[in-house]
């Protein structure tokens, strides 16, 4: 199972994967958006680094994802910002108090993550956001079994192939939304800092 040691290192390493991949997302925002999602990302999980230091001994896996919750709530601002804040709010409290992560704890962190970014943007799966990453993965992480290792990787990869699969899609919500049919042809910002933040928890528990 997976404790509070993952929590830690799949924060690191997704703050690592932003920084190395910021200038990607800002040219992916840029075509199709205001040109500011790798910065927006990479200054809220800097912070969140800067505050995993000072983090409780005895934090639960849940506390820590708490924690990437509020920071990126209060750092990131934006679209992401609140809908990555409520992805990893809604998540922690899926696993409240849980100190160990089974197959079924991780689906259900997904789940109410992915939830937690629908009530709040409203968009549906097609729309051409982040959401086109976070089903696959949920249902994916479904089907993998009670691995919760088995669960990440098959979350990961499925985000990774929904984040393509945004390419040809007309966004129907966020900033994208205004260029109507001209957003087609191009990635989902948002859909591949998806990818990129599954990937980090996939790698943190292989
Ligand atoms: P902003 O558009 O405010 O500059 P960002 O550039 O940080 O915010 O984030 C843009 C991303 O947010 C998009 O690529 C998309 O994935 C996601 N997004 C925007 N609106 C929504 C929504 N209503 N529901 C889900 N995701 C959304
Ligand atoms: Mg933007
Ligand atoms: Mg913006």
């Amino acid at each position: 199972a997976l404790g509070t040691a993952w929590a830690v290192d799949w924060t690191r390493r997704a703050a690592a994967l932003v920084e190395e991949h910021k200038q990607e997302l800002t040219h992916l925002d840029r075509d199709i958006g205001d040109g500011d999602h790798g910065e927006n990302l990479d200054r809220g999980f800097r912070a969140v680094v800067a505050k995993l230091d000072a983090s409780a001994a005895d934090a639960t896996p849940g506390d820590v994802l708490k924690l990437v919750a509020t920071t990126l709530i209060s750092t990131v601002g934006g679209a992401a910002g609140p809908l990555y804040g409520t992805a990893f709010l809604k998540g922690s409290t899926a696993i409240k108090g849980l100190d160990e992560l089974d197959g079924a704890a991780i689906v259900a962190f997904l789940t109410a993550a992915r939830d937690g970014i629908v009530l709040r943007g409203k968009a549906e799966p097609g729309d051409k956001t982040m959401i086109d990453a976070w089903t696959p993965a949920v249902d994916a992480a479904a089907a993998a079994g009670d691995d919760p290792v088995a669960a990440l990787r098959a979350a990961a990869d499925a985000a990774a192939a929904g984040a393509v699969a945004t390419e040809p899609l007309v966004a129907r919500k966020g900033r994208a939304s205004y260029l109507g049919e001209r957003s087609a042809g191009h990635r989902d910002p948002g859909a591949q800092s998806t990818a990129y933040i599954l990937e980090a928890a996939a790698a943190a528990a292989e």
